[in-house]
């Protein structure tokens, strides 16, 4: 099968640069070598910082009223780069092109325009003093911003900070993903030709530690620093942070539980699950990969889940509309993944899946994984307890709320959950007590950008989304005005 090559470049100050030292881009689904990056070194990365700097003094200034049609035009190139993007998160991520078409490109879009309107039409505080003198506030954009991004849902996360940062007035330095580099590249070419000015959106290529992600949330210039990713990689740009003040924001990994009591419409939340679940090859930080089954319906949840799984889930080429399943993200990603299956062999039993599917070549070299159910491992066994981030979940029985509430919070992540069930009361005391950013009753994965969007424990550090982004992305004056 024939592949474009791209030859992937950073773009700095309106230019699109490659400082000559280059690595492979892989297609998951075949390892196939289908582009060059280009790989940051300091001085790009400083680069590209310095002409954040000086694109903020006329960008930082302008109006968001001024910005505004400039980010629609952005938006609406991505709604006009539809089925290119669409092509190219799959050969970045490995998702299928049939996912891809749903969700992920109109967000991206959408996540632009919604921030751009949000600046507009915000107004500020004033706190007016009985002698006569008038407070009020001025929200004002905070600087560079380095955003920085994981593989799994690039478009959408890169555009979920983008979004905002532009919005508000600040300038940016990207980083995508090492092995998800081509989408913010191509959102580069987009934003360049909708007219966003030179400097305000720059993005570097490279890798994390001890290299161009680290440099950039080193780097003295950088203000913001907006963070997904692991929470390990977290815990070390909050150290960095630390000697250079940049405020950070992050969002963090998951291990979210999916609650189903016995009141529960049963297509429906077999229905749920199945997105809930396996979603992006189950690399989803929102994924609810702890199914926990209420004991009475238990077995069969279990036997028509798993049904349900094998028939809507069908691995093969991602290219392929009616290939519902894709690659992982990497070959080591899906070794790790893989070590997950041992340790849930041991403690427990696979009841489906557990093993690579056997695809015709050239998928056979792909980084496939058939959708896995591990049963009967104990809460504190590994599966259950880290995040594996791939096609695989876990159920268990519960007997009561007390034990699913108990379940779903032992774990260190606290970021999403799903409780499903027929009774309003329950929904509501349920979601009341479960540790985490966001609850969702009966669906999975509908988000409104007005609401806080974020961790809570070790799944991150603020919320981001509507006013919750103004207040990272701008920087708060008070000016106290005498009357006389
Ligand atoms: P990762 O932390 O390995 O990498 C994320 C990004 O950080 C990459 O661009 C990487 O190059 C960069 N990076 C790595 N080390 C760095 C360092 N020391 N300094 C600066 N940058 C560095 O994460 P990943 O494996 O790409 O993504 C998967 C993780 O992302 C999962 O844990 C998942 O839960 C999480 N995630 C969270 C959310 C959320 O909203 N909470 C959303 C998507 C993914």
């Amino acid at each position: 099968m024939e592949h474009p090559f791209f030859e992937i470049t950073h773009y700095i100050n309106g230019a699109f640069v490659n400082g000559g030292r280059t690595f492979e881009k892989l297609y998951p689904a075949t390892n196939e070598v289908i582009g060059s990056v280009a790989e940051a070194q300091a001085d790009e990365v400083d680069r590209a910082v310095q002409a954040a700097k000086e694109a903020f003094k006329t960008w930082g200034r302008m109006s968001a009223k001024e910005r505004r049609p400039i980010l629609h035009r952005f938006a609406q190139g991505i709604r006009d780069h539809f089925a290119e993007l669409a092509r190219i998160e799959t050969y970045d991520v490995g998702r299928p092109l049939s996912e891809n078409s749903i969700h992920y490109i109109e967000r991206a879009a959408h996540n632009i325009e919604f921030f751009a309107d949000f600046a507009v039409m915000h107004g500020s505080e004033a706190y007016p003093m009985d002698n006569g003198y008038i407070n009020y506030v001025l929200r004002q954009p905070v600087g560079v911003a380095a955003l920085i991004t994981p593989w799994n849902i690039p478009l959408l996360l890169e555009t979920w900070k983008l979004g905002p940062a532009l919005g508000f007035g600040n300038t940016v330095v990207l980083k995508p993903a090492e092995t998800t580099p081509i989408g913010a590249w191509k959102l580069a070419q987009i934003a360049d030709e909708a007219g966003v000015p030179p400097g305000v959106f720059n993005v570097i290529q490279g890798f994390g530690p001890d290299s161009a992600g680290a440099l950039l949330t080193q780097h003295p210039d950088v203000k913001l620093i907006s963070f997904t990713g692991e929470t390990v990689t977290g815990k070390a740009i909050l150290r960095t942070a630390s000697d250079t003040m940049a405020r950070v924001s992050f969002e963090l990994g998951g291990k979210g539980a999916n609650i189903i009591f016995d009141d529960v419409d049963m297509e429906r939340a077999i229905k749920v699950s199945l997105r809930s679940s396996f979603l992006n090859q189950g690399e989803v930080c929102l994924a609810g990969s702890r199914i926990l089954v209420q004991r009475g319906i238990y077995n069969e949840f279990l036997e028509r889940f798993a049904d349900a799984t094998t028939a809507h889930y069908r691995p093969g080429d991602p290219m392929d509309m009616n290939t519902t399943l894709g690659a992982l993200n990497s070959r080591e990603h899906l070794e790790r993944v893989e070590r997950f299956l041992e340790i849930g062999r041991k403690d427990g039993n696979i009841v489906l899946g557990g093993d690579r599917p056997d695809l015709p070549a050239p998928f056979d070299k792909g980084n496939f994984l058939n959708t896995t159910i591990i049963t009967e491992a104990n809460a504190d066994s590994d599966v259950c307890k880290l995040e594996i981030f791939g096609p695989v979940v876990t159920m268990m029985p519960f007997d009561d709320e007390d034990e699913a509430i108990h379940i779903a919070n032992d774990v260190e992540y606290g970021l999403s959950a799903v409780v499903q069930t027929g009774n309003v009361g329950r929904a509501v005391r349920v979601s009341s007590q479960i540790d985490a950013g966001t609850v969702w009753v009966n669906d999975y994965f509908v988000r409104d950008l007005r609401v806080p969007f974020g961790g809570m424990k070790a799944s991150g550090i603020g919320r981001e989304g509507g006013h919750y982004s103004m207040e990272f992305y701008t920087e708060m004056k008070n000016v106290c005005l005498a009357n006389q």
